[in-house]
This record gives C-alpha cells, structure tokens and sequence, in this order.
C-alpha cells in the first residue's frame, strides 16, 4: 500500500484493524473525489485477498501490512486488471453496458442500476470465495445507488456473509441511507496538500513547466483526479486564455473574443468526454465543463485575492479593501452566471455576459467598451 499518497490517517485505520485481527465487514471511504479512496480500496484488497499477508513490525506504528507478491491470489492480481480475479468485485454503473436488458444498457448513466447491484452483488455476495480464502466487494460511486438498491444492499449488511468485505466508494456520503451509513465503518479521507500533489506529479513523471506549477496546485484542489482530468483535457490551456483574457482586462481593453473561447473551450471538452465515455450525455459533459471552467476562473479570482492579502501593510485596511473588491466581484459574477446556466440560458449568451460582468467589475465605471487596438484602427 505504499503508492498511496497522503491519506495516513485511513491507512492508519485499516492497517490497525488489519493486524488486529478486527476487520470490519463493511466500509464506507468517504470525502471529495480523486484522493485515492478507490486506489486505497483496491490495495487493501489485495492485502485481504493475499494468503500471506506481510506485516511489517519493524515500520513506525501501525505495522505496514503488504501482498506476499507471490500466493495464487497475488499472482491473478500482478500487473493484469483487478477484475480478472474471482473473489474481486468491483461493482460500478459502467457494469451495465454488460446487462442482458438493452434498456438498462442503453440508458444514460446516472445511476447504479439495481439489476446491476442484484447481479454484481447481492447474487454472488453468500457464494464461497472461489480461492478459499475472502471474498472483497468494491462499489464505486456507492451514492448513485437509488433508495431501492441502498434497501437491497441493507439486507446483506444486516446479515453480512462471512469472510465478505464491502467497500462503498463516496463523494457524497448523505446520499447514502443513514442505516447503511450505520452498518458500517466509515472511513475519512482528506484533500490531498500541495506536498502530496508535487509527490504525485514525480511519481508520474509528469513535466509541468515551472510557471505552471502553482497553478495545478491550485487547480488540484487536494485531488489527484482533478489533475488527471486536468492533464488529459488540457485544461492548463484554459488557464493561460485566463490568464491573457485578466491581463487584458487589466488594461482596460474589453477582451472581445474571450466568451466565445470559453463557449467554444466547454463544448470541446464535452465532446471530448463524450466520445471517450459509452452512453455519456452531452448534457452532463457539458455541465462538467461548466464546472471546471468556472473553477478555473475562480481560481485566477481567488490568487488575486491571495496576493493583494500578501501585499497589503497591516493597518491599512481600508485601502486593502477596495483592492479586494473587484476580485470579490468577478467570484460573485461566476454565481450569478451559473444560475443563468442552470436556468438553460444558452451557453454562448451566458459566456458573454460573464466576461462584461468581469469587466464592469476590474473597470468600474467605464460603461464605454475599449476595442482592443487592432479593432479601434478598422473602425
Ligand atoms: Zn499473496
């Protein structure tokens, strides 16, 4: 379980209970999303699952636990998928592209189906492991389990089969019925720190050029799923048009072209994601686009913020306070505009209108656009 970054204090949890000999049969890994909760769920099935399970007396308290790397369970589990082995089960809505029911297989996924829980879970959840020795279930996403498949999964908590463990994976652990919530040891996870983050780039060799790096910090937001997202988006690209389109504004020019390029920058993003996901909607593509990009926005606001607190001198708070005005401003146009969104106001308009608001707010009281130069020459 070493390739776990941050997250000590659930590795903590699970390796005590571990050597303990006092595991749970039920798990919830709660906390934001893309911070290793799956990663830690799937590592620590492998230790489960190893029949000579290693404990390291020698590392600090709690002892490490590691996978023997060589019994018949690690062998299906070295280098191939997790789902070649037979008494690991990952449960998730992509499984329902494999569901004999066109109906369920064609529809868009926004939720685990319950014939897809029933078929993943509930049946095979009371047969004996085919290894003799556990048997480990993994449910991604757990809350987008419908109140019907929650009911279900309840019976078999109720009743939990022996050398079974169920690990449900969630973002938004409310969504989940408190009486499973009850049954089960929950488990913390925590945004990941810069530390971890630049940890991770290393690890993944990934080059970020120095002028970047503060900036997918930032956009990291503790989670290394946003920077995998961020990474195979380009999503850095949307951080300079930010970048250029503030400069510019900075100025005083009116950047003409920004809301079309972030209109244009969100649908390429939906395409993207449409085309790499089977049965994903245009919709939610698009409303994850929305997202990042008013995130990324957001992010260039709240630096702003940060540096003017960096430079203000105390005892100058009045001062300081006109400085962060305009900054506040921009953040309260990103909420005002995602209403507008939300009301499906078309994307090009809402674009638009975000980019004056912002204006308005770095340049007060100049009703009058400034063209850029190359227009004010044409005209
Ligand atoms: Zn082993």
């Amino acid at each position: 379980m070493d390739q776990i970054i941050g997250q000590h204090r659930a590795l903590e949890v699970l390796q005590s209970a571990f050597v303990a000999d006092r595991l749970h049969h039920a798990y919830i890994f709660h906390g934001p999303q893309g911070i290793g909760k799956f990663t830690t769920a799937v590592s620590f099935a492998k230790v489960l699952l190893c029949h000579e399970a290693i404990t390291d007396h020698q590392a600090q308290s709690p002892a490490k636990v590691g996978a023997c790397g060589a019994c018949a369970s690690c062998r299906l589990l070295q280098g191939l998928e997790s789902s070649t082995h037979p008494d690991l089960h990952v449960v998730n809505k992509e499984l329902a592209r494999f569901s004999k029911d066109p109906a369920i297989r064609n529809r868009k996924l926004t939720s685990l189906p319950v014939d897809v829980l029933r078929t993943a879970l509930i049946d095979p959840v009371y047969r004996a492991p085919q290894l003799g020795h556990r048997k480990i279930f993994i449910v991604d996403d757990a809350d987008l389990m419908q109140p019907m498949g929650q009911n279900l999964l309840l019976k078999t908590l109720e009743e939990p089969p022996q050398g079974t463990i169920i690990f449900l994976i969630t973002s938004s652990e409310d969504r989940l019925l408190a009486t499973i919530r009850s049954r089960c040891q929950r488990v913390g996870f925590s945004p990941l720190g810069h530390e971890a983050v630049q940890k991770w780039l290393q690890l993944q060799k990934v080059k970020v050029a120095k002028e970047h790096r503060d900036w997918w910090l930032d956009f990291a937001d503790g989670s290394l799923g946003r920077v995998q997202l961020g990474l195979q988006y380009g999503i850095a690209d949307w951080g300079d048009a930010t970048r250029t389109a503030f400069d510019a504004m900075a100025r005083g020019q009116y950047p003409v072209d920004y809301g079309s390029q972030i209109a244009g920058q969100i649908d390429d993003f939906a395409k993207q994601w449409v085309d790499k996901h089977d049965n994903a909607s245009k919709d939610a593509a698009n409303r994850q686009g929305v997202g990042l990009m008013w995130s990324v926005i957001n992010l260039y606001a709240c630096r702003q913020l940060r540096n003017q607190a960096n430079q203000g001198e105390p005892g100058e708070s009045g001062a300081a306070e006109e400085k962060f005005l305009p900054w506040l401003e921009v953040i309260e146009a990103l909420h005002t505009t995602e209403q507008e969104i939300a009301s499906n106001v078309n994307m090009g308009l809402v674009a638009d209108h975000l980019v004056s608001l912002m204006y308005q707010a770095l340049n007060p009281g100049r009703n009058q656009i400034r063209l850029p130069a190359v227009l004010q020459m044409q005209s």
